[in-house]
């Protein structure tokens, strides 16, 4: 990582800190978050975690979560907190845009800004870029930063258990962006005690009731399959998150079900929030989604993982992703 020394001697003195994070914040973005912060924490700053939204209930029991101040909740304690920094890292988003109001307040500021980020294409706005789009999250990008630092010594069970988090959802429980590096990062995190089966349970088998009862409504009501275009579509009504009583996070990990079918190279998960309509994309393979995202949605993120919006109805945003797919019907085939 360049410019690692120069961070090293701003890091040398106590600071004071703050670190955000993207809006419907996942276990990379609170992960690798909450990783730093412990770190940052034994340097001897002064720190605090900003995000725009609420974080999942399956995050909750990750130490110093619930000293997180929501931007949702808390616009004011928000703004004091960013008016306080002398260094900004900004974790897990490519551009203020996706941290909304919290945007505007960090770009404000003239402090000392360091971006750790894995998603494709950057915006230059912070005075540190660290971007690795091979890495498999952000999490990863922690522990090599302060490996980089020359502090792995410094890494512990607490630091460990935040950034094995990260690594365990955005790789989907090491199905994504694995490498040697990764798995060698992950057995030094095993080393220091961090329980990977005690960890993938409370992540993973923490769903509700209802949220198994909405997967099954997804599968068998709102599903669709395009065989031609090796794509599957699932879609939920405003109707849908009234009668589910559908809340953030209850939606998660239902795209992947559609990669699920052997034929299904895209899947896309369209949802009318209450003023837009969400896209969610994931793909299998070469076939890069992020374009998709970015050129017609307004969006971006991974290749195989991506997500944008729309501010037509659910109905045209559906007739609209599907008349996309003959353009791409050569590289869906492959
Ligand atoms: P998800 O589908 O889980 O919301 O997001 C998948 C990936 O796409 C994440 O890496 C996320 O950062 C990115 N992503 C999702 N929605 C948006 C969006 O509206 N804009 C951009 N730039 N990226 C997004
Ligand atoms: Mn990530």
């Amino acid at each position: 990582m360049h410019n690692i020394s120069e961070i090293k001697s701003l890091l040398a003195e106590p600071k004071q800190i703050l670190i955000t994070t993207h809006r419907n914040p996942d276990g990379d973005a609170i992960g690798s978050s909450l990783g730093l912060l412990h770190y940052l924490n034994k340097l001897g700053h002064t720190t605090q975690i900003v995000a725009p939204s609420e974080y999942p209930d399956f995050l909750a029991w990750l130490k110093g979560a619930e000293d997180i101040i929501i931007y949702d909740n808390d616009p004011g304690a928000t703004e004091t907190a960013v008016k306080a920094a002398d260094i900004i890292f900004c974790l897990d988003f490519n551009s203020l845009d996706r941290i909304d109001k919290v945007g505007d307040l960090v770009r404000k500021r003239d402090c000392t800004k360091i971006m750790i980020d894995h998603h494709l294409y950057p915006d230059d706005f912070a005075h540190y870029t660290l971007s690795d789009t091979t890495a498999s999250s952000t999490s990863e990008m922690v522990f090599d930063f302060v490996e980089a630092l020359g502090d792995k010594d410094l890494i512990d069970k607490v630091v460990g258990e935040c950034v094995f988090t990260g690594i365990l959802t955005d790789t989907g429980s090491f199905k994504y962006s694995t490498s040697p590096k990764l798995f060698r990062i992950v057995s030094e995190l095993l080393a220091l005690g961090v329980d990977d089966y005690k960890l993938q349970d409370q992540i993973f088998n923490s769903m509700t009731e209802k949220q198994l009862r909405l997967l099954g409504h997804c599968l068998d009501n709102r599903m669709e399959i395009l065989e031609e275009y090796k794509t599957g579509i699932i879609t939920l009504t405003k109707e849908d998150y009234a009668n589910f009583d559908i809340q953030r996070g209850d939606t998660e990990g239902i795209v992947n079900q559609l990669l699920k079918i052997k034929n299904v190279q895209m899947a896309a998960f369209i949802t009318e929030q209450p003023t837009i309509v969400k896209i969610s994309l994931r793909s299998k393979g070469d076939f890069s989604v992020q374009q998709i995202a970015q050129k017609h949605f307004k969006g971006g993120g991974h290749k195989n993982a991506a997500g944008g919006a729309s501010f037509q109805g659910l109905k045209a945003t559906v007739r609209k992703f599907k008349e996309l797919l003959p353009n791409y019907k050569d590289q869906l085939a492959r």
